[in-house]
């Protein structure tokens, strides 16, 4: 074979587009009944926000990052997640003049350099939810609640996810956490992997969510923030729970989930898929931020955000059942050009009526067209041939039941019309 997809990037097709299709259409509708609005960011932006905005001591920025100088040696980086993006749109268009909260959503590519393996990929696909302008702790349920519904609506069972939360605090907690934190790993540092050494002086907290095993084991027994945070973040993540209940969305508190930088406040959380045996556990996650809007040259405002993985969806849903083709008509056609003219209009008709149809393009035989038919999963089949074309009748047979019956053109077109097939 000459040409290959990139390493990590994959083509989405056959039954597999089926799932995509039932989770794009459950995205559609869970952000329709909450009121979010869609938006489209550029697939690139400049290098910069995403330094700025994601962090330059996260593993997106230090290596995961698609960065390239386009033909005026502008730097530019292909989208590795959606948050900086919306935020940047939010201030560049001065959306905080408006009513507020601003509740958005984008479903789209995005693009890291990671080691590709199941559920892991350098084009991956995230739907995002941000909700900008307030800092009700309602709010931070209803986005909770969002990703819970969504994982729900597709057909995941609820005892397949768990939603783990926790809260980060504010800058203030976060400092005295972090020297609590330090102080917890100064005589442990020897047993520390690598990555986490580096760390413990800029970001401890990052330490905490580090996937090594004996990091973990010390992670474990780590202080809590909750034996440092202030009031008024205690009583927030307090209340958030108290919506949880109302919002009907079971929750674990989970003091090892962390996000490290300096923008991400109170509410952190994130779905992890019970059966997954690898690192990629995450259905999605995601948190307060209130204070990246500011970061990103904007006014003080409060957010909180989501982010699904849906790559991760759909492979848990394939994992349960293959979907399958649908067709409401085939049209089995046998003839010349004027017989498929006439299968033609037929078929036109059905479809102006709402219904699916399809019929053969390939000159098959009948045995072979209702064959095909069947591959389709027809509810139906309309048969037509030199007689029905002279009488302007057809020949509808219910492939699930058996029965046929042969009726007039317009007699079908009543049927639709009134939603009741005969047979
Ligand atoms: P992980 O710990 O799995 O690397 P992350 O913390 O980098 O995840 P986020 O940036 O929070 O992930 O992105 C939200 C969700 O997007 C993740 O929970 C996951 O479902 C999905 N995701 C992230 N990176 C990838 C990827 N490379 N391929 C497929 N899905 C991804
Ligand atoms: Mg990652």
């Amino acid at each position: 074979m000459k040409y290959k997809v990139p390493r990590g990037t994959r083509d989405i097709l056959g039954s597999d587009m089926l799932v995509w299709n039932r989770v794009n259409d459950a995205i559609a509708k869970i952000t329709a009944l909450n009121n979010y609005q869609k938006i489209e960011t550029p697939i690139f932006e400049q290098t910069d926000l995403f330094k700025r905005g994601v962090g330059e001591n996260t593993d997106i920025v230090e290596k995961e990052m698609y960065t390239f100088e386009d033909k005026s040696q502008r730097s530019l980086t292909l989208r590795p997640e959606g948050t900086a993006s919306v935020v940047r749109a939010f201030v560049e268009n001065k959306l905080y003049g408006g009513r507020l909260p601003i509740k958005l959503f984008y479903n789209g590519p995005m693009f890291r350099y990671e080691k590709a393996q199941k559920g892991r990929y350098r084009q991956f696909y995230q739907f995002g939810i941000e909700a900008l302008g307030s800092g009700d702790p309602g709010l931070d349920a209803e986005v909770i609640s969002v990703g819970w519904q969504l994982l729900m609506d597709v057909g995941i069972d609820s005892e397949e996810v768990k939603v783990h939360i926790n809260s980060v605090g504010c800058k203030e907690c976060r400092e005295k956490y972090k020297e609590k934190l330090i102080e917890y790993y100064q005589d442990k540092t020897e047993s520390l992997c690598s990555n986490c050494k580096t760390r413990l002086d800029k970001n401890p907290l990052r330490l905490l969510d580090c996937k090594n095993e004996s990091c973990g084991a010390m992670a474990n027994k780590a202080p809590s923030i909750f034996d440092v945070i202030c009031t008024s973040c205690d009583e927030h993540f307090s209340s958030v729970k108290r919506y949880l209940e109302v919002f009907n969305v079971p929750y674990v508190l989970d003091k090892r989930l962390v996000r490290g930088l300096d923008y991400y406040t109170h509410t952190a959380f994130e779905y992890r898929n019970q059966k997954a045996t690898s690192t990629q556990d995450a259905f999605g996650g995601g948190g307060r931020y209130n204070g990246l809007v500011e970061e990103l040259g904007g006014p003080q405002t409060p957010a909180i955000g989501l982010a699904m993985g849906v790559d991760r969806i759909v492979l848990a849903l394939l994992e349960k059942q293959l979907p399958q083709e649908h067709l409401n008509f085939f049209v089995v056609s046998m003839g010349e050009e004027e017989v498929q003219r006439y299968a033609t209009e037929v078929m036109q008709m059905i479809r102006q009526h709402g219904y699916s149809c399809d019929k053969d393009y390939g000159g098959r035989s009948f045995k072979a067209q209702m064959r095909l038919a069947d591959k389709c999963n027809a509810e139906k089949a309309v048969i037509i041939g030199d007689e029905e074309m002279k009488n302007k009748t057809l020949t509808l047979k219910n492939l699930k039941e058996g029965k046929q019956e042969i009726l007039l053109e317009k007699q079908l077109k009543q049927q639709l019309e009134r939603g009741s097939l005969s047979v």
